[in-house]
């Protein structure tokens, strides 16, 4: 997509919006089967939560991928969109075993965290094939507020807890056919990553009737220039060879699966906001966009890094701004970036959109949350409305005093 491909976005369907690019998804999701193609069986099972548009959901359908999902309403959506149950996992955390038996009645592959609910699902069920998910205590990523696999994590069974699955299993008969593992995001090194995949082949050595291997996910992105990314084609490589090897061992073919968010769609999303106010102060300069953690909380969340680029004046002379939202509340998107300069008026983009930023965003201030659009085949395509204020009220019952 072109910054003037953006600009006429923003014209045609006002701000803030979200736009994804298709292309940039697709070419994505190939680049991943491809890092992968010595794997007989590869599963990409996209993480829903990243990007939940309908939409979104039809166009991995349409790819070939599968989906990971983590509440109930996340695999009606993926139904909704047309995903064969059978390619849908349910991988929540924490939820009641009422949950976990409805996802098994709309036929989806469902992932169990926890002891007590295992042994409470392989009493009743004992026919209903289960992946169990793994804490293998290894910390891939830098960032400890995303990252899931270290000691104290609420995710997993720890591996030190494997005795007790296997006495599980023998107790209730139980079928496992799946292991599991979510070190969280961000994975900087690779070789720390193959590590906690050797605890899960360690893992799996112990269980028959195995049919697939979930490693997750946890892919980086870059979110600035230089920034480091996972470098996929590098893990695809040693990982395919290991992976290989693994199942030539356990002497029969299993699916190598994974199930990534933020490598598939950050980069192909964009946010469009007008800056409102252009406020010196006595140390900053502030531009104020029509935006703010409610539509967009990474920043202020996690300390996440997103670009910003002055669209309506591509080629200005620099200047520092502090890029801050509209709520009432302490809401930096960015401080002290160097950024064309901007008037009031202008369209500033958000880079790395795709992922975690309209599937986190709230009414918070009673705001209305943003449109989507999708850019596919050189065309614009609206892909969720605005919302307006009866979308604010419509759940509420009014009482009369
Ligand atoms: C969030 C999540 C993912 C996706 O993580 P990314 O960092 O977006 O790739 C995958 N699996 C599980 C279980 C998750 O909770």
């Amino acid at each position: 997509m072109k910054q003037t491909d953006l600009l006429h976005i923003s014209e045609s369907y006002g701000d803030p919006s979200y736009v994804y690019d298709a292309d940039l998804i697709s070419s994505q999701y190939k680049r991943l089967c491809d890092a992968f193609a010595g794997v007989e069986e590869l599963r990409l099972h996209y993480a829903v939560k990243a990007n939940s548009n309908l939409s979104i959901l039809k166009l991995f359908n349409h790819l070939g991928a599968g989906l990971d999902t983590v509440s109930i309403q996340e695999v009606q959506l993926g139904l909704r969109a047309g995903v064969n149950p059978k390619k849908i996992i349910f991988t929540p955390n924490g939820v009641s075993i009422e949950e976990l038996e409805e996802a098994v009645k709309l036929g989806v592959q469902i992932n169990i965290d926890n002891l007590s609910i295992l042994e409470q699902f392989g009493q009743k069920h004992p026919n209903i094939p289960v992946c169990v998910r793994i804490n293998p205590h290894v910390m891939a990523g830098g960032n400890s507020k995303i990252s899931v696999g270290h000691i104290d994590s609420k995710f997993g069974i720890s591996i030190h807890q494997i005795p007790h699955v296997l006495r599980i299993v023998e107790l209730t008969n139980m079928n496992i056919n799946g292991i599991h593992m979510h070190t969280g995001s961000d994975i900087l090194d690779i070789d720390v990553f193959l590590y906690a995949t050797e605890i899960l082949f360690d893992t799996a050595k112990n269980f028959k009737q195995l049919e697939f291997l979930d490693f997750g996910s946890g892919f980086k992105v870059s979110y600035t220039q230089g920034d480091i990314e996972t470098d996929i084609e590098e893990l695809g490589q040693k990982l395919s060879t290991r992976f290989n090897k693994f199942i030539s061992d356990y002497g029969r073919k299993l699916t190598l699966a994974f199930e990534p968010g933020k490598f598939l769609v950050s980069k192909a999303g964009y946010f469009l906001t007008k800056v409102n106010v252009v406020k010196q102060t006595t140390s900053t300069v502030f531009a104020s966009v029509d935006s703010g953690f409610n539509h967009l909380i990474r920043p202020m969340l996690y300390g996440s890094h997103h670009h910003i680029e002055n669209l309506s004046n591509p080629n200005g002379k620099e200047r520092y701004y502090s890029v801050v939202g509209y709520i009432c509340e302490t809401d930096t998107f960015g401080s002290n970036r160097r950024i064309s300069e901007i008037t009031e008026g202008d369209i500033l983009v958000f880079h790395n959109a795709g992922a975690y930023c309209f599937s986190m965003a709230s009414n918070y201030n009673s705001r209305f949350r943003p449109a989507e659009i999708m850019w596919y085949q050189g065309k614009s395509h609206l892909i969720r409305e605005r919302e307006s204020f009866e979308d604010l009220i419509h759940l509420q019952k009014e009482i009369s005093f």
